[in-house]
């Protein structure tokens, strides 16, 4: 009896109810505040597509989706994408499905490559205008590509724009996966650190090698949208603590977590330039008061 008169409180027409029974527990004080938030994904392959979907089920205001690809059999091997998709493009598949699943989310998609000039200055003008008022920024950007070339792409017109974003990828043998957030000039860029992690034992696989046919598992991928997801979430509600560098180890389940200092002697001259101004803000800031 007890049990039939919780379930009946607990079921309510309003699916963001749970979500928002986050703010009555004192988790997120501000939940509703996900409507006004808006994010690009970039690479909408076994980690983007994923991360796509809880996005709209959390009732995220705008999503951005780029992505060059169309849906083949070959990726039922992943989350998301049902076979009768096949032949459509990933962006454009995955905006019925999500428009279906909540009709509340606005979507713009791109189906082109980040990495051409024209479509890398379109990329850049959607992050610096694509936000939910217009002509005003997107709230973060994620990078879930799987090359070396597109996550410089992102990085270069995140570093132009100063513009945090958060990077994610997953290892060939699909063991190992990771998430970075990037700011711009506070962290490490995508740039600063070439050879991925070495301290924190983060598999540099993750960057994929030409011609290399790479394992999948939709379990991996899955842990690594979820993560991306709940510091993408905790990022814009401001809960909980943001992490720089989060690893996922499955055959150990071991999750290192980090946070790499900028290298002053990075490749890219504006991530320099970001560093400095960085220094001479916190310089700019008052001394720490000493509590008695
Ligand atoms: P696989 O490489 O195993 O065949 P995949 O291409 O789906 O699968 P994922 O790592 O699951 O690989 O997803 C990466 C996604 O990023 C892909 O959908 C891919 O099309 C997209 N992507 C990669 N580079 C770019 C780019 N330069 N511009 C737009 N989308 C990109
Ligand atoms: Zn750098």
């Amino acid at each position: 009896e007890k049990i039939d008169k919780m379930s009946s409180e607990v079921v309510d027409s309003n699916p963001y109810s749970r979500l928002m029974a986050l703010k009555k527990m004192g988790i997120v004080n501000n939940y509703e505040d996900i409507k006004n938030q808006s994010v690009i994904i970039v690479g909408l392959g076994g980690i983007g597509s994923v991360a796509a979907e809880m996005l709209t089920r959390c009732g995220v205001g705008k999503l951005l989706l780029f992505d060059y690809d169309t849906v083949e059999i070959a990726n039922m091997n992943r989350l998301f994408f049902r076979p009768d998709q096949a032949g459509l493009s990933k962006t454009k598949a995955a905006e019925q499905t999500l428009q279906h699943i909540n009709p509340d989310v606005s979507f713009e998609t791109y189906n082109y490559n980040i990495t051409t000039i024209d479509s890398f200055e379109h990329f850049k003008s959607r992050i610096e205008k694509g936000g939910i008022v217009p002509d005003t920024p997107v709230s973060l950007v994620l990078g879930c590509v799987d090359n070396f070339e597109a996550r410089t792409a992102i990085n270069q017109a995140c570093l132009e724009l100063n513009r945090s974003w958060m990077e994610s990828g997953v290892s060939e043998n699909a063991i190992s996966g990771h998430i970075q957030f990037i700011v711009p000039g506070e962290t490490a860029c995508f740039q600063c650190v070439p050879p991925l992690i070495v301290a924190s034992g983060i598999d540099e696989r993750t960057l994929k090698r030409e011609g290399v046919c790479a394992a999948s598992l939709p379990t991996t991928m899955g842990i690594v949208a979820g993560m991306l997801i709940q510091n993408t979430l905790k990022y814009l509600l401001k809960f909980g603590e943001v992490s720089y560098l989060l690893g996922y180890n499955a055959l150990l389940d071991y999750f290192p977590k980090d946070n790499i200092k900028p290298n002053p002697e990075c490749s890219n001259s504006i991530c320099v330039k970001q560093q400095k101004a960085y220094q001479e803000y916190l310089k700019s800031l008052p001394p720490p008061v000493a509590v008695v």
